[in-house]
């Protein structure tokens, strides 16, 4: 068995025994202490994630084939752009109850016509959450015609501020400006796939410049995701290397 697969075995038996009540979970929930209480994160698939706080659930980018069967319906629903892996209208509305709340880039709205249109650069205050949405686009990786595969303005990465920390899902994007300049934050969900959005190595590049406590590949299928551990070795930011893509 290649270290890989040692890895991948190592991560299904921590979710036989950590996800008996939420089957549709890749890997065990991250808990982070704010000063409200906890933060909970539970990776889904892929983008796909949940966050429990406060008695309030909050999906993220929830779309196929993330499964969500079984999973109860959110307060607030957070989508960062457009393409099929994260806006996905069907799954938006099996996770909606009466009173939940949508939020996207306009660019979503069209289709997902429910949700709050938030922009690059704003903030907007949800429960005891603060949202702010941060543009999320290719610097060099681009489409064979030259175009980006995500248009600067179209999609949302999100910091999510509660009880004092600093949560970012930065959505498809490379190390941007806005990305390094961030400050402050606590954790950090990272996409590192090509060609959509940078190697591993590009990611903790990016990472070491605005230096979370805590950083995550997401959005990482078919990635070597111990380069990018490796490359923050000594850097003081710590890396949890989580399976967001179950077998099953
Ligand atoms: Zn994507």
């Amino acid at each position: 068995m290649t270290p890989r697969l040692l890895r991948l075995a190592g991560f299904s038996a921590a979710l036989v025994l950590s996800c008996a009540a939420l089957p549709a979970a890749a890997a065990p929930a991250q808990t982070f202490n704010t000063d409200a209480g906890a933060v909970s994160i539970t990776p889904i698939y892929h983008a796909t994630a949940m966050i429990q706080a406060g008695g309030d659930r909050i999906y993220i980018d929830p779309a196929k084939p993330a499964k969500i069967d079984g999973l109860p319906p959110g307060d607030l629903i957070l989508i960062t752009d457009i393409h099929g892996d994260h806006m996905d209208p069907a799954d938006v509305t099996a996770l909606s109850k009466s009173g939940t709340t949508v939020i996207a880039p306009a660019a979503v709205q069209k289709t997902v016509a429910q949700a709050k249109v938030l922009a690059n650069g704003q903030s907007t205050m949800w429960h005891s959450w603060k949202i702010t949405a941060v543009p999320m686009y290719n610097i060099t990786h681009m489409q064979p015609s030259g175009a980006p595969y995500h248009d600067k303005g179209r999609g949302n990465g999100y910091v999510l501020t509660y009880g004092n920390r600093k949560f970012y899902f930065a959505g498809d994007t490379e190390g941007t400006p806005e990305m390094r300049a961030l400050k402050g934050i606590d954790v950090a969900f990272i996409p590192m796939n090509l060609p959509y959005t940078m190697t591993p190595e590009e990611a903790a590049e990016a990472v070491k410049a605005f230096h979370p406590k805590v950083a995550i590949p997401y959005h990482y299928k078919g990635q070597d995701i111990t380069k990018f551990r490796d490359a923050l070795a000594g850097s003081g930011i710590e890396v949890r290397l989580l399976d967001w893509y179950p077998s099953n």
